[in-house]
C-alpha cells in the first residue's frame, strides 16, 4: 500500500497526485510579496479558465473561484493564501526558487496548489452538489493583509458564504496527522508606540533635566505587571518591547525616547484590557516621573476562533476520511493570521495539515531559508477539502 493510500487518500486523488506536486513545484519557483502575486493569479486563473471552473479577479491578484452545485443548498469558502516572503532559500531543491531574495518559505505555494486541484476535483461532482463551494485565492496573509480587503470587496458575498475553512500546513506537526481545535487558534496582533518625552540636558547635572530614558525603562519594568498580575493566568497574553530608541552619545540626556511593540490576546474583551492597561501605565508612570507619553495603538489582526460546533462537524468527517490515529488536538499560537477578518463575520474552522518528515530532513521551521515540506501533505490537503465540501453539501 502505497504511502498516500496508507493516509486515507482517495485514488482519485492519488492519480492526480503528480498535477498537485507539480503545480506546487512552479508556484516555488516563483515566489511573490504581498500583492505582487501577478504571475501567481495568472498561473490560477488560466487553471481554472482551462478547467471550465468560473472565477472573478478580487483586490488585484487575489481570485474567487465558484462551483456552483446543481441542486440548492449552501455556500462554503475554502481559503488559501498565496504570498511568498522576502528570504534567499537554502534548500537546494532542483525546484528551488528562481528569484532572488524571495522564497515560498510558508508553504502557501502548498496552499495554492491544493485550493486548486480541490477545485477542478469538485466540478466534476457539481450535478450530485447541495450548495456551492467558493475558493478564495488571497494575497497577502504575510503582511498587510489580503483578507480584510476582500472581505470588504464582498467575497463573502453573492451567494452569501455560511462557513469558511482554511488550511495551513504545519511542519511540526508529522505527515498524515490533521490539527483540529475548539475555539482561538491564533492570537490577535496589535501593534503600539510610545514616546516618552522628558527634557534633554547635560548627563552630569541630571536635576536639571528631565530624563526620557529612565521613565521609559520604568515603563518597560511596570508593563511587566499587565501579564503576570492583571491578566487571567489561565487565559494568557503577549505584551512584548521589541525597539527602543533614544539619545546620541553617553554624556546627554535626550529629548526623547520611542518605544515600538506588539500585543497578542485572545478574545476582544482582553485584547480592550491590555491595550488600556498599557497605555495607562505609560500615562501615569511617566507622569510620576515628571515626563510626558504620547500612546499610539495600531489595530491589526483580530484572533483566528474555531466555531466549536463546525470543529466537531470537521473532526467526524476527518475521522471518516482519513482514520481517528490522523486527528490531533493542536494548540493556539501566539502568532496572527489575517484569516481573522472571515471568521469573524462567519464561522468556520482553520486547521493543520501535517507536513514533518525527519527522516527526510523535511522539519524546519516556517520563514526558515531550509524550510521545506513533504508532498504527500498535498494529498492529504486534498482530501481534507473534497470529505469536508462532500459531508457539508452531500455529495
Ligand atoms: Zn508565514
Ligand atoms: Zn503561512
Amino acid at each position: 500500500m502505497s504511502r498516500l493510500e496508507n493516509a486515507g487518500v482517495s485514488r482519485e486523488i492519488r492519480e492526480h497526485f503528480n498535477e498537485v506536486v507539480e503545480l506546487r513545484r512552479r508556484l516555488h519557483q516563483h515566489p511573490e510579496p504581498g500583492f505582487k502575486e501577478e504571475r501567481t493569479a495568472a498561473l490560477i486563473r488560466a487553471k481554472l479558465r482551462g478547467w471550465g471552473v468560473p472565477f472573478r479577479p478580487l483586490c488585484g491578484t487575489g481570485t474567487v473561484a465558484l462551483l456552483e452545485g446543481a441542486r440548492p443548498g449552501p455556500t462554503i469558502l475554502i481559503r488559501a493564501d498565496m504570498d511568498g516572503l522576502p528570504i534567499r532559500e537554502e534548500t537546494g531543491v532542483p525546484y528551488a526558487s528562481k528569484v532572488p531574495g524571495m522564497m515560498h518559505a510558508c508553504g502557501h505555494d502548498g496552499h495554492v496548489a491544493m485550493a486548486l486541484l480541490a477545485a477542478k476535483l469538485l466540478r466534476k461532482r457539481r450535478a450530485s452538489m447541495r450548495g456551492n463551494v467558493k475558493v478564495m485565492f488571497q494575497p497577502a496573509e504575510e503582511g498587510p493583509g489580503g483578507a480584510r480587503p476582500m472581505v470588504e470587496a464582498g467575497v463573502l458575498e453573492r451567494p452569501a458564504v455560511s462557513a469558511a475553512f482554511a488550511i495551513h500546513l504545519r511542519n511540526d506537526l508529522a505527515v498524515g496527522k490533521v490539527g483540529v481545535s475548539d475555539g482561538p487558534v491564533y492570537a490577535s496582533s496589535d501593534d503600539f508606540r510610545i514616546t516618552v518625552t522628558g527634557k534633554g540636558g547635560h548627563a552630569g547635572r541630571p536635576h536639571r533635566a528631565v530624563d526620557p530614558v529612565v521613565a521609559a525603562a520604568q515603563i518597560i519594568t511596570a508593563s511587566q505587571n499587565i501579564v503576570s498580575r492583571q491578566v487571567d493566568p489561565t487565559t494568557g497574553a503577549v505584551v512584548t518591547f521589541g525597539t527602543l530608541q533614544g539619545g546620541t552619545k553617553a554624556n546627554i540626556i535626550p529629548d526623547r525616547v520611542e518605544m515600538q511593540g506588539t500585543i497578542r490576546t485572545f478574545g476582544e474583551k482582553l485584547r480592550r484590557q491590555v491595550a488600556r492597561d498599557l497605555a495607562r501605565i505609560g500615562k501615569n508612570v511617566a507622569a510620576a516621573l515628571r515626563s510626558k507619553v504620547d500612546f499610539e495603538y495600531r489595530p491589526r489582526y483580530p484572533s483566528v476562533v474555531n466555531d466549536p460546533a463546525l470543529a466537531e462537524r470537521v473532526r467526524t468527517v476527518l475521522r471518516g476520511a482519513l482514520g481517528a490515529r490522523a486527528l490531533v488536538h493542536q494548540g493556539r499560537s501566539m502568532a496572527g493570521e489575517d484569516m481573522a477578518f472571515v471568521l469573524r463575520e462567519v464561522p468556520g474552522v482553520y486547521l493543520f495539515v501535517g507536513s514533518m518528515n525527519r527522516d527526510k530532513g523535511l522539519d524546519q521551521p516556517h520563514h526558515c531559508a531550509r524550510y521545506n515540506f513533504d508532498e504527500a501533505a498535498l494529498g492529504v490537503g486534498v482530501q481534507v477539502w473534497l470529505s469536508l465540501a462532500g459531508a457539508l453539501l452531500g455529495v
